[in-house]
């Protein structure tokens, strides 16, 4: 009988539960919105019930569980520290409730640990041996892959996020100022337009006057029909989200970088640029077969990352 994982991935507006294949392909999903003001008690309760949902009448073995979530998080106790986007939750035990209600082994790491890992045996780092994954949308998150292994530091290696690109920078929400998150995040890009919203913009037009509409797409539409304050905007984070990749590059010198999030819906504008920008400022000796490409698993990142945590361990 073919093997299966119960993979989640809990984020602060959604949860997903799948069942995936050792291929990495997502058999059977739900989706639903995070009972967020249920507190967390709340939440690990809709979990087990999606979970048990979902395999009712399910056939196949299904033979361990992965779960990426939100950190910083200590992976070896199975604790969620607390999580900027799960209000309330400090020190919550996420791994035992699940091994106590499944009785199946559970695999634990955040969630972007978990996509690198899905885009390495799945998606576009097939392959490699040495990759970084960066996933831009509301913040910055990071893996790292090296040696055809998620690299974890002391454990919380990979916050790519919140390498400091300029500290006179704009505030960061870890405290700090100038990360790379506060300069190209979806949200960074959003707070800059509402900063320096005038009414001659596009911005404004598509934004029917009201602050509160505007979001990163919002000004990619902007950008794309030549808005000037849009240009500025996005120029100013993809310069920010170069600079992170030249470092990434002089540091890492990686088989490849791949990026993944809501930012990269708008891919075609963003690539193009960072190729130029990293070839053009990186050192002699990196600039040859420099790889920085697109996820290729889309919005079942999460799920088929939460998976791959597992499978890799079961595998071994
Ligand atoms: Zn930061």
């Amino acid at each position: 009988m073919k093997k299966n994982i119960l993979a989640i991935d809990l984020g602060g507006t959604k949860i997903a539960v799948g069942l995936v294949n050792f291929k990495g392909k997502v058999i059977k999903k739900n989706v639903e919105s995070t009972e967020i003001k249920k507190g967390a008690q709340g939440v690990i309760k809709q979990i087990l019930r999606m979970g048990d949902d979902l395999l009712a009448g399910f056939q196949e073995k299904v033979v361990a569980i992965g779960i990426g979530t939100a950190g910083p998080l200590d992976i070896k106790r199975g604790l969620i520290f607390f999580a900027p986007n799960l209000p309330g939750w400090h020190n919550v035990q996420i791994v035992k409730p699940l091994k106590n209600h499944f009785h199946l082994p559970v695999y634990f790491d955040n969630d972007a640990n978990a996509a690198a890992l899905g885009e390495f045996l799945f998606g576009a780092g097939k392959g490699t041996k040495n990759m970084i994954y960066l996933t831009i949308s509301t913040g910055i998150g990071g893996g790292i892959i090296i040696n055809k292994k998620l690299y974890h530091g002391r454990g919380n290696a990979g916050e790519i996020g919140h390498m400091i690109i300029d500290p006179n920078g704009p505030k960061c929400r870890c405290g700090n100022y100038g990360c790379l998150e506060a300069f190209s995040s979806g949200t960074a890009i959003a707070r800059e337009a509402k900063k320096n919203l005038k009414k001659a913009s596009l911005i404004w037009k598509l934004a029917k006057g009201k602050k509160k509409n505007i979001d990163a797409r919002l000004v990619f539409e902007a950008y794309k029909n030549g808005d000037k304050l849009a240009q500025k905007i996005i120029l100013k984070s993809l310069v920010a989200l170069g600079i992170g990749l030249v470092n990434i590059t002089h540091i890492f010198n990686p088989d490849k970088v791949i990026l993944g999030g809501g930012v990269m819906k708008d891919k075609k504008y963003i690539l193009p640029f960072l190729r130029d920008f990293v070839r053009k400022k990186v050192m002699f000796g990196f600039k040859k077969d420099i790889k920085i490409e697109a996820t290729k698993l889309k919005s079942d990142v999460g799920l088929i990352g939460a998976a791959s945590l597992a499978i890799v361990k079961i595998r071994e």
